[in-house]
């Protein structure tokens, strides 16, 4: 497997796989107990393709090649976001709900950004190659853990190795690296010609967090120490460049902003969102948030008329025909959702997830005539977007029914090979070696999946080893 000599990749790969476990913003798996509550990931194809649009030309600014760093939800209330395990920038839904225009969080996206450009995480990466999924949220959540309870220097001494480490990464930037990721952050903009004024709004917004007691701040305030010098920094910078004063990402990317604002808030706040956006509100954002706040109540009937007046606006809006397929698979209208589903991947052929979700709901459908389109969409959505474990479960199942009709020793080996990737995705090594081994035992010999089952053995063997 080509990740083999990448220290990175085998964290980036785990940290791609958690997040894969669920399709839509429904709140996933994968959490992971913490203080008062939990650390869920979470996967969306919309909020996804609006965080790539304003991040992209950073990273290229950036000399990134931007397929080459994850961009990573975390389902929490607090505000934070930050680097970590190699180039993965991880955002609390609780920042992205607390900026108000897209200027502020492309803002946030350079400063990440500058942090990666001054390698300030490169030194967590060689312990962080052990690290399983698992570990990671693990990590994530002891470190919130740590802060809320004040004792983050206590609960970081008590864990070991890689944790301690990515933990200590995690924890706090000094201020010369909070100066450098500023520096790099205002140079970025530059180069797109785009204004510091949102990076300054967002700043301006933290301000006076930084006076609470350390218990009491944000964690984004408490990664990213605020000082008068940052702020000053970037007004100067920002009163060098008159002609940039003004310059917004336009109405489009603002109305992007908003969707992703009102989506976020429909699920995760439903209630709230349902006081917030009264039937009264003909605003676009606002009847997105209502209708999903009224699935996410069970209120279907109402949610599915409310998406109609969506759809009736924007007929060819993909994710508004997705959250209608969601509703109705959801709710065992498999074969509507199948034709949803099925527009959505016309409309946005790249997009891993939606080839996941019409997949799924395929194979929901339990005609053995779809099998050979499932396969192909999976097999097509694990090339866009490797190291899916859900990809692989649902490959394995698709596999085991058609083993099932051709009673062919290859295709039951296919099913093994299947379940190593899960595995692997997982961070089950032990497992994705036992698999793999059942694989090579049933696959013709010297095929591309049996040359690809000998890798993962392999490839198993030599971490063990290591
Ligand atoms: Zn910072």
């Amino acid at each position: 497997m080509k990740q083999k000599n990448n220290p990175i990749s085998r964290l980036h790969r785990f940290v791609a796989s958690i997040l894969l476990l669920s399709l839509t913003l429904v709140p996933m798996q994968r959490s992971v107990a913490q203080d008062g509550g939990t650390m869920t990931f979470i996967r969306d194809a919309e909020i996804e393709h609006y965080l790539r649009a304003l991040s992209t030309p950073i990273f290229r600014a950036a000399d990134l090649d931007p397929k080459a760093v994850s961009l990573l939800l975390i389902q929490n209330s607090e505000i934070n976001a930050f680097v970590a395990g190699g180039i993965n920038i991880f955002f609390y839904t609780g920042l992205l709900q607390v900026t108000d225009t897209p200027e502020q969080l492309q803002g946030v996206i350079a400063h990440e950004t500058g942090h990666i450009a001054g390698g300030h995480l490169a030194r967590g990466s060689q312990a962080m190659r052990h690290a399983s999924a698992q570990a990671i949220i693990g990590m994530l959540a002891g470190l919130a853990a740590g802060i809320a309870s004040g004792k983050g220097e206590v609960a970081i001494g008590a864990i070991g190795g890689a944790q301690e480490i990515a933990q200590r990464n995690l924890m706090r930037y000094s201020r010369e690296q909070e100066s450098f990721a500023d520096t790099a952050a205002l140079r970025f903009l530059d180069s797109i010609g785009q204004s510091a004024k949102g990076m300054l709004e967002f700043m301006k917004k933290l301000a006076g967090q930084d006076i609470l007691p350390i218990d009491r701040q944000i964690e984004y305030v408490r990664t990213h120490p605020l000082s008068q010098d940052r702020v000053n920094n970037i007004e100067h910078h920002l009163q060098s460049r008159p002609e940039l004063a003004n310059k917004t990402l336009g109405a489009a990317v603002l109305l992007m902003h908003e969707r992703m604002k009102a989506k976020l808030l429909g699920y995760l706040q439903p209630e709230t969102a349902l006081l917030r956006y009264t039937d009264k509100d003909p605003r676009l954002p606002a009847r997105y948030a209502r209708a999903i706040a009224l699935y996410r109540t069970s209120q279907l009937p109402r949610a599915l008329a409310v998406v109609e007046t969506l759809l009736k606006e924007e007929p060819e809006n993909p994710f508004f025909i997705e959250l209608k397929a969601q509703m109705l698979f959801e709710n065992g209208r498999v074969s509507e959702a199948i034709t949803l589903y099925q527009k959505t991947v016309d409309l946005v052929p790249d997009s891993a997830l939606l080839r996941v979700a019409y997949a799924h709901a395929l194979l929901e459908s339990k005609k053995d005539g779809v099998l050979d389109q499932v396969i192909a969409h999976l097999t097509e959505a694990n090339r866009l977007e490797e190291r899916n474990g859900q990809t692989w479960r649902f490959l394995a199942a698709a596999w085991t029914r058609k083993a099932e009709l051709t009673k062919s020793p290859h295709d039951q080996g296919l099913v093994s090979y299947a379940l190593a990737e899960e595995a692997i995705s997982n961070g089950q090594d032990k497992e994705a070696g036992q698999y793999a081994a059942r694989a090579l035992r049933t696959l013709s010999k010297g095929s591309p999946y049996w040359l690809k089952a000998q890798d993962i053995k392999l490839n198993v063997e030599h971490n063990r080893n290591d």
